[in-house]
Parts: structure tokens; sequence; C-alpha cells
């Protein structure tokens, strides 16, 4: 039988560190327009967590209610955005998986608010990509 290692993850200036115990109920990719916002990204992926799996090891986000009975955490350094919690899910948690050290070990399974995803997503697999920072000339041709 395997069991799951525990995941750790935290912000950016990692004034905000945390633990998670056991596999994530949910992983998946949010389009919806509040999540957007909230982390001025196209779409944000979220593993969803029993609360008694998740620790938080130091300092606690600072909680933001974006609209009513629903709770965003962030760093209060940093601002990364950390959590999301709902009076409409009781006892759990959502993650930003991109707040995790090792955000591959959880792929998202599924996307919602696909109706409010932006136009452009649907494109961007198709985009020149590069490795790393573009050359000058991509940036700034002719
Ligand atoms: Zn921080
Ligand atoms: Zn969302």
């Amino acid at each position: 039988m395997t069991t799951t290692p525990d995941l750790l993850g935290g912000c950016q200036c990692r004034a905000v560190r945390y633990r998670v115990t056991g596999a994530p109920i949910a992983a998946a990719l949010c389009h919806c327009s509040m999540c957007r916002r909230a982390n001025a990204a196209p779409s944000v992926a979220w593993a969803m967590y029993q609360q008694l799996q998740v620790d938080f090891l130091s300092l606690h986000p600072t909680v933001y209610e974006s609209s009513p009975g629903c709770r965003r955490g962030f760093c209060p350094r940093c601002g990364t955005q950390i959590m999301f919690a709902a009076d409409y899910l009781p006892g759990l948690v959502d993650l930003t998986i991109g707040s995790f050290d090792d955000p591959d070990a959880l792929a998202p399974a599924f996307q919602y608010w696909h109706a409010e995803r932006l136009q452009w997503v649907e494109t961007v697999e198709q985009l020149p990509s590069y490795a790393e920072f573009p050359p000058s000339e991509v940036l700034w041709p002719g």
C-alpha cells in the first residue's frame, strides 16, 4: 500500500509556510472571474483538502472576504495568494497549487467555471515558446 507523502508549500517570501498530510480531495483549474482578479492570473489551479489535513507552520495567511461567505488568504508581507475557504464548503480549504514547493505533484483533474475562461487561453499552446526569457528580437522586432 502506498501512502501520499506530506507536501510543503508557502508564499514567495516564505513568511507563510504550510504542510499538507494525505491526498487532496480534488485538484482542478478554476477560470472564474473572482479567482482571476484575486490572483491577477488567467486561471488558478487549486487543491482541495480537509482543514484537518492542512497545518500552517508559522504565520497564517491574512484573510479577505472576497464575496459574502468566501474567504481568500494571502501573505500579508509579499501578497502571494495561498488559500480559499467558503461557507458552502464547510471543513474544507483550497490551496493554490502554484504555492506548493512541488506544484507538479498535484495535476489538475478537471477545469471549472470554464464558461468564464479568457478566450485566448484556448490558443496559448499554439504560441511560439521559449525555454527561458525570449531573445530581444522577439520583444523588439525590427
Ligand atoms: Zn510572503
Ligand atoms: Zn475560481
